[in-house]
């Protein structure tokens, strides 16, 4: 009954601010599940709601120890060492950039009951949170390239653009 699919740069949904959940409703629940089987299916580190086109705050993610969705996340601390890594992103399929982020961070969030939670991450958990928080912002991690890097770049925007804009997400398109 999965019939969600992963929205692709440059959908302007990706670009949308997302709202705060205002309560944890069975649909909510569902749309938490299902956002973790279209993870689990394309492989990926974490997900955000507006990354399937539901502009709200909510994001799933996947550590060694299973995957965890956050509800309303925030960060409220960010570590002063940044490290450099290479972040890929559902919705830019074959774009993998290094990207400048805080080494750690802590967030506050609502858990899955709706409890009150804080957490600290680490390395790459830090990054894929600050990845996908970045998105309930409208912000993707092309907007996080100094300019010599987005110049770099600049043809396989071009192309994904070409691809993916005014088709719908997840349209076929084997050619090329
Ligand atoms: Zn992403």
């Amino acid at each position: 009954m999965n019939n969600l699919e992963i929205k692709k740069y440059p959908d302007p949904v990706l670009r949308k601010k997302c709202e705060e959940v205002e309560e944890i409703t069975p649909e909510v629940k569902k749309l938490i599940e299902e956002m973790v089987l279209v993870m689990g299916k394309d492989k990926g580190m974490g997900l955000a709601a507006p990354q399937v086109g539901i502009s709200k705050k909510i994001i799933v993610f996947e550590t060694g120890n299973g995957v965890t969705a956050l509800i309303n996340p925030k960060i409220t601390k960010r570590g002063e060492k940044q490290f450099i890594d290479s972040e890929g992103c559902l919705s830019f399929p074959d774009l993998w950039i290094k990207i400048k982020r805080p080494e750690k961070i802590e967030v506050e969030a609502l858990d899955i009951t709706g409890r009150k939670i804080g957490l600290a991450a680490s390395m790459m958990v830090s990054r894929v949170l600050q990845h996908e928080i970045d998105h309930l912002n409208g912000i993707l991690f092309i907007d996080r390239l100094g300019l010599l890097d987005k110049i770099r770049i600049r043809n396989k925007l071009n192309a994904l653009k070409k691809k993916y804009a005014g088709s719908k997400s997840g349209a076929k398109a084997d050619e090329k």
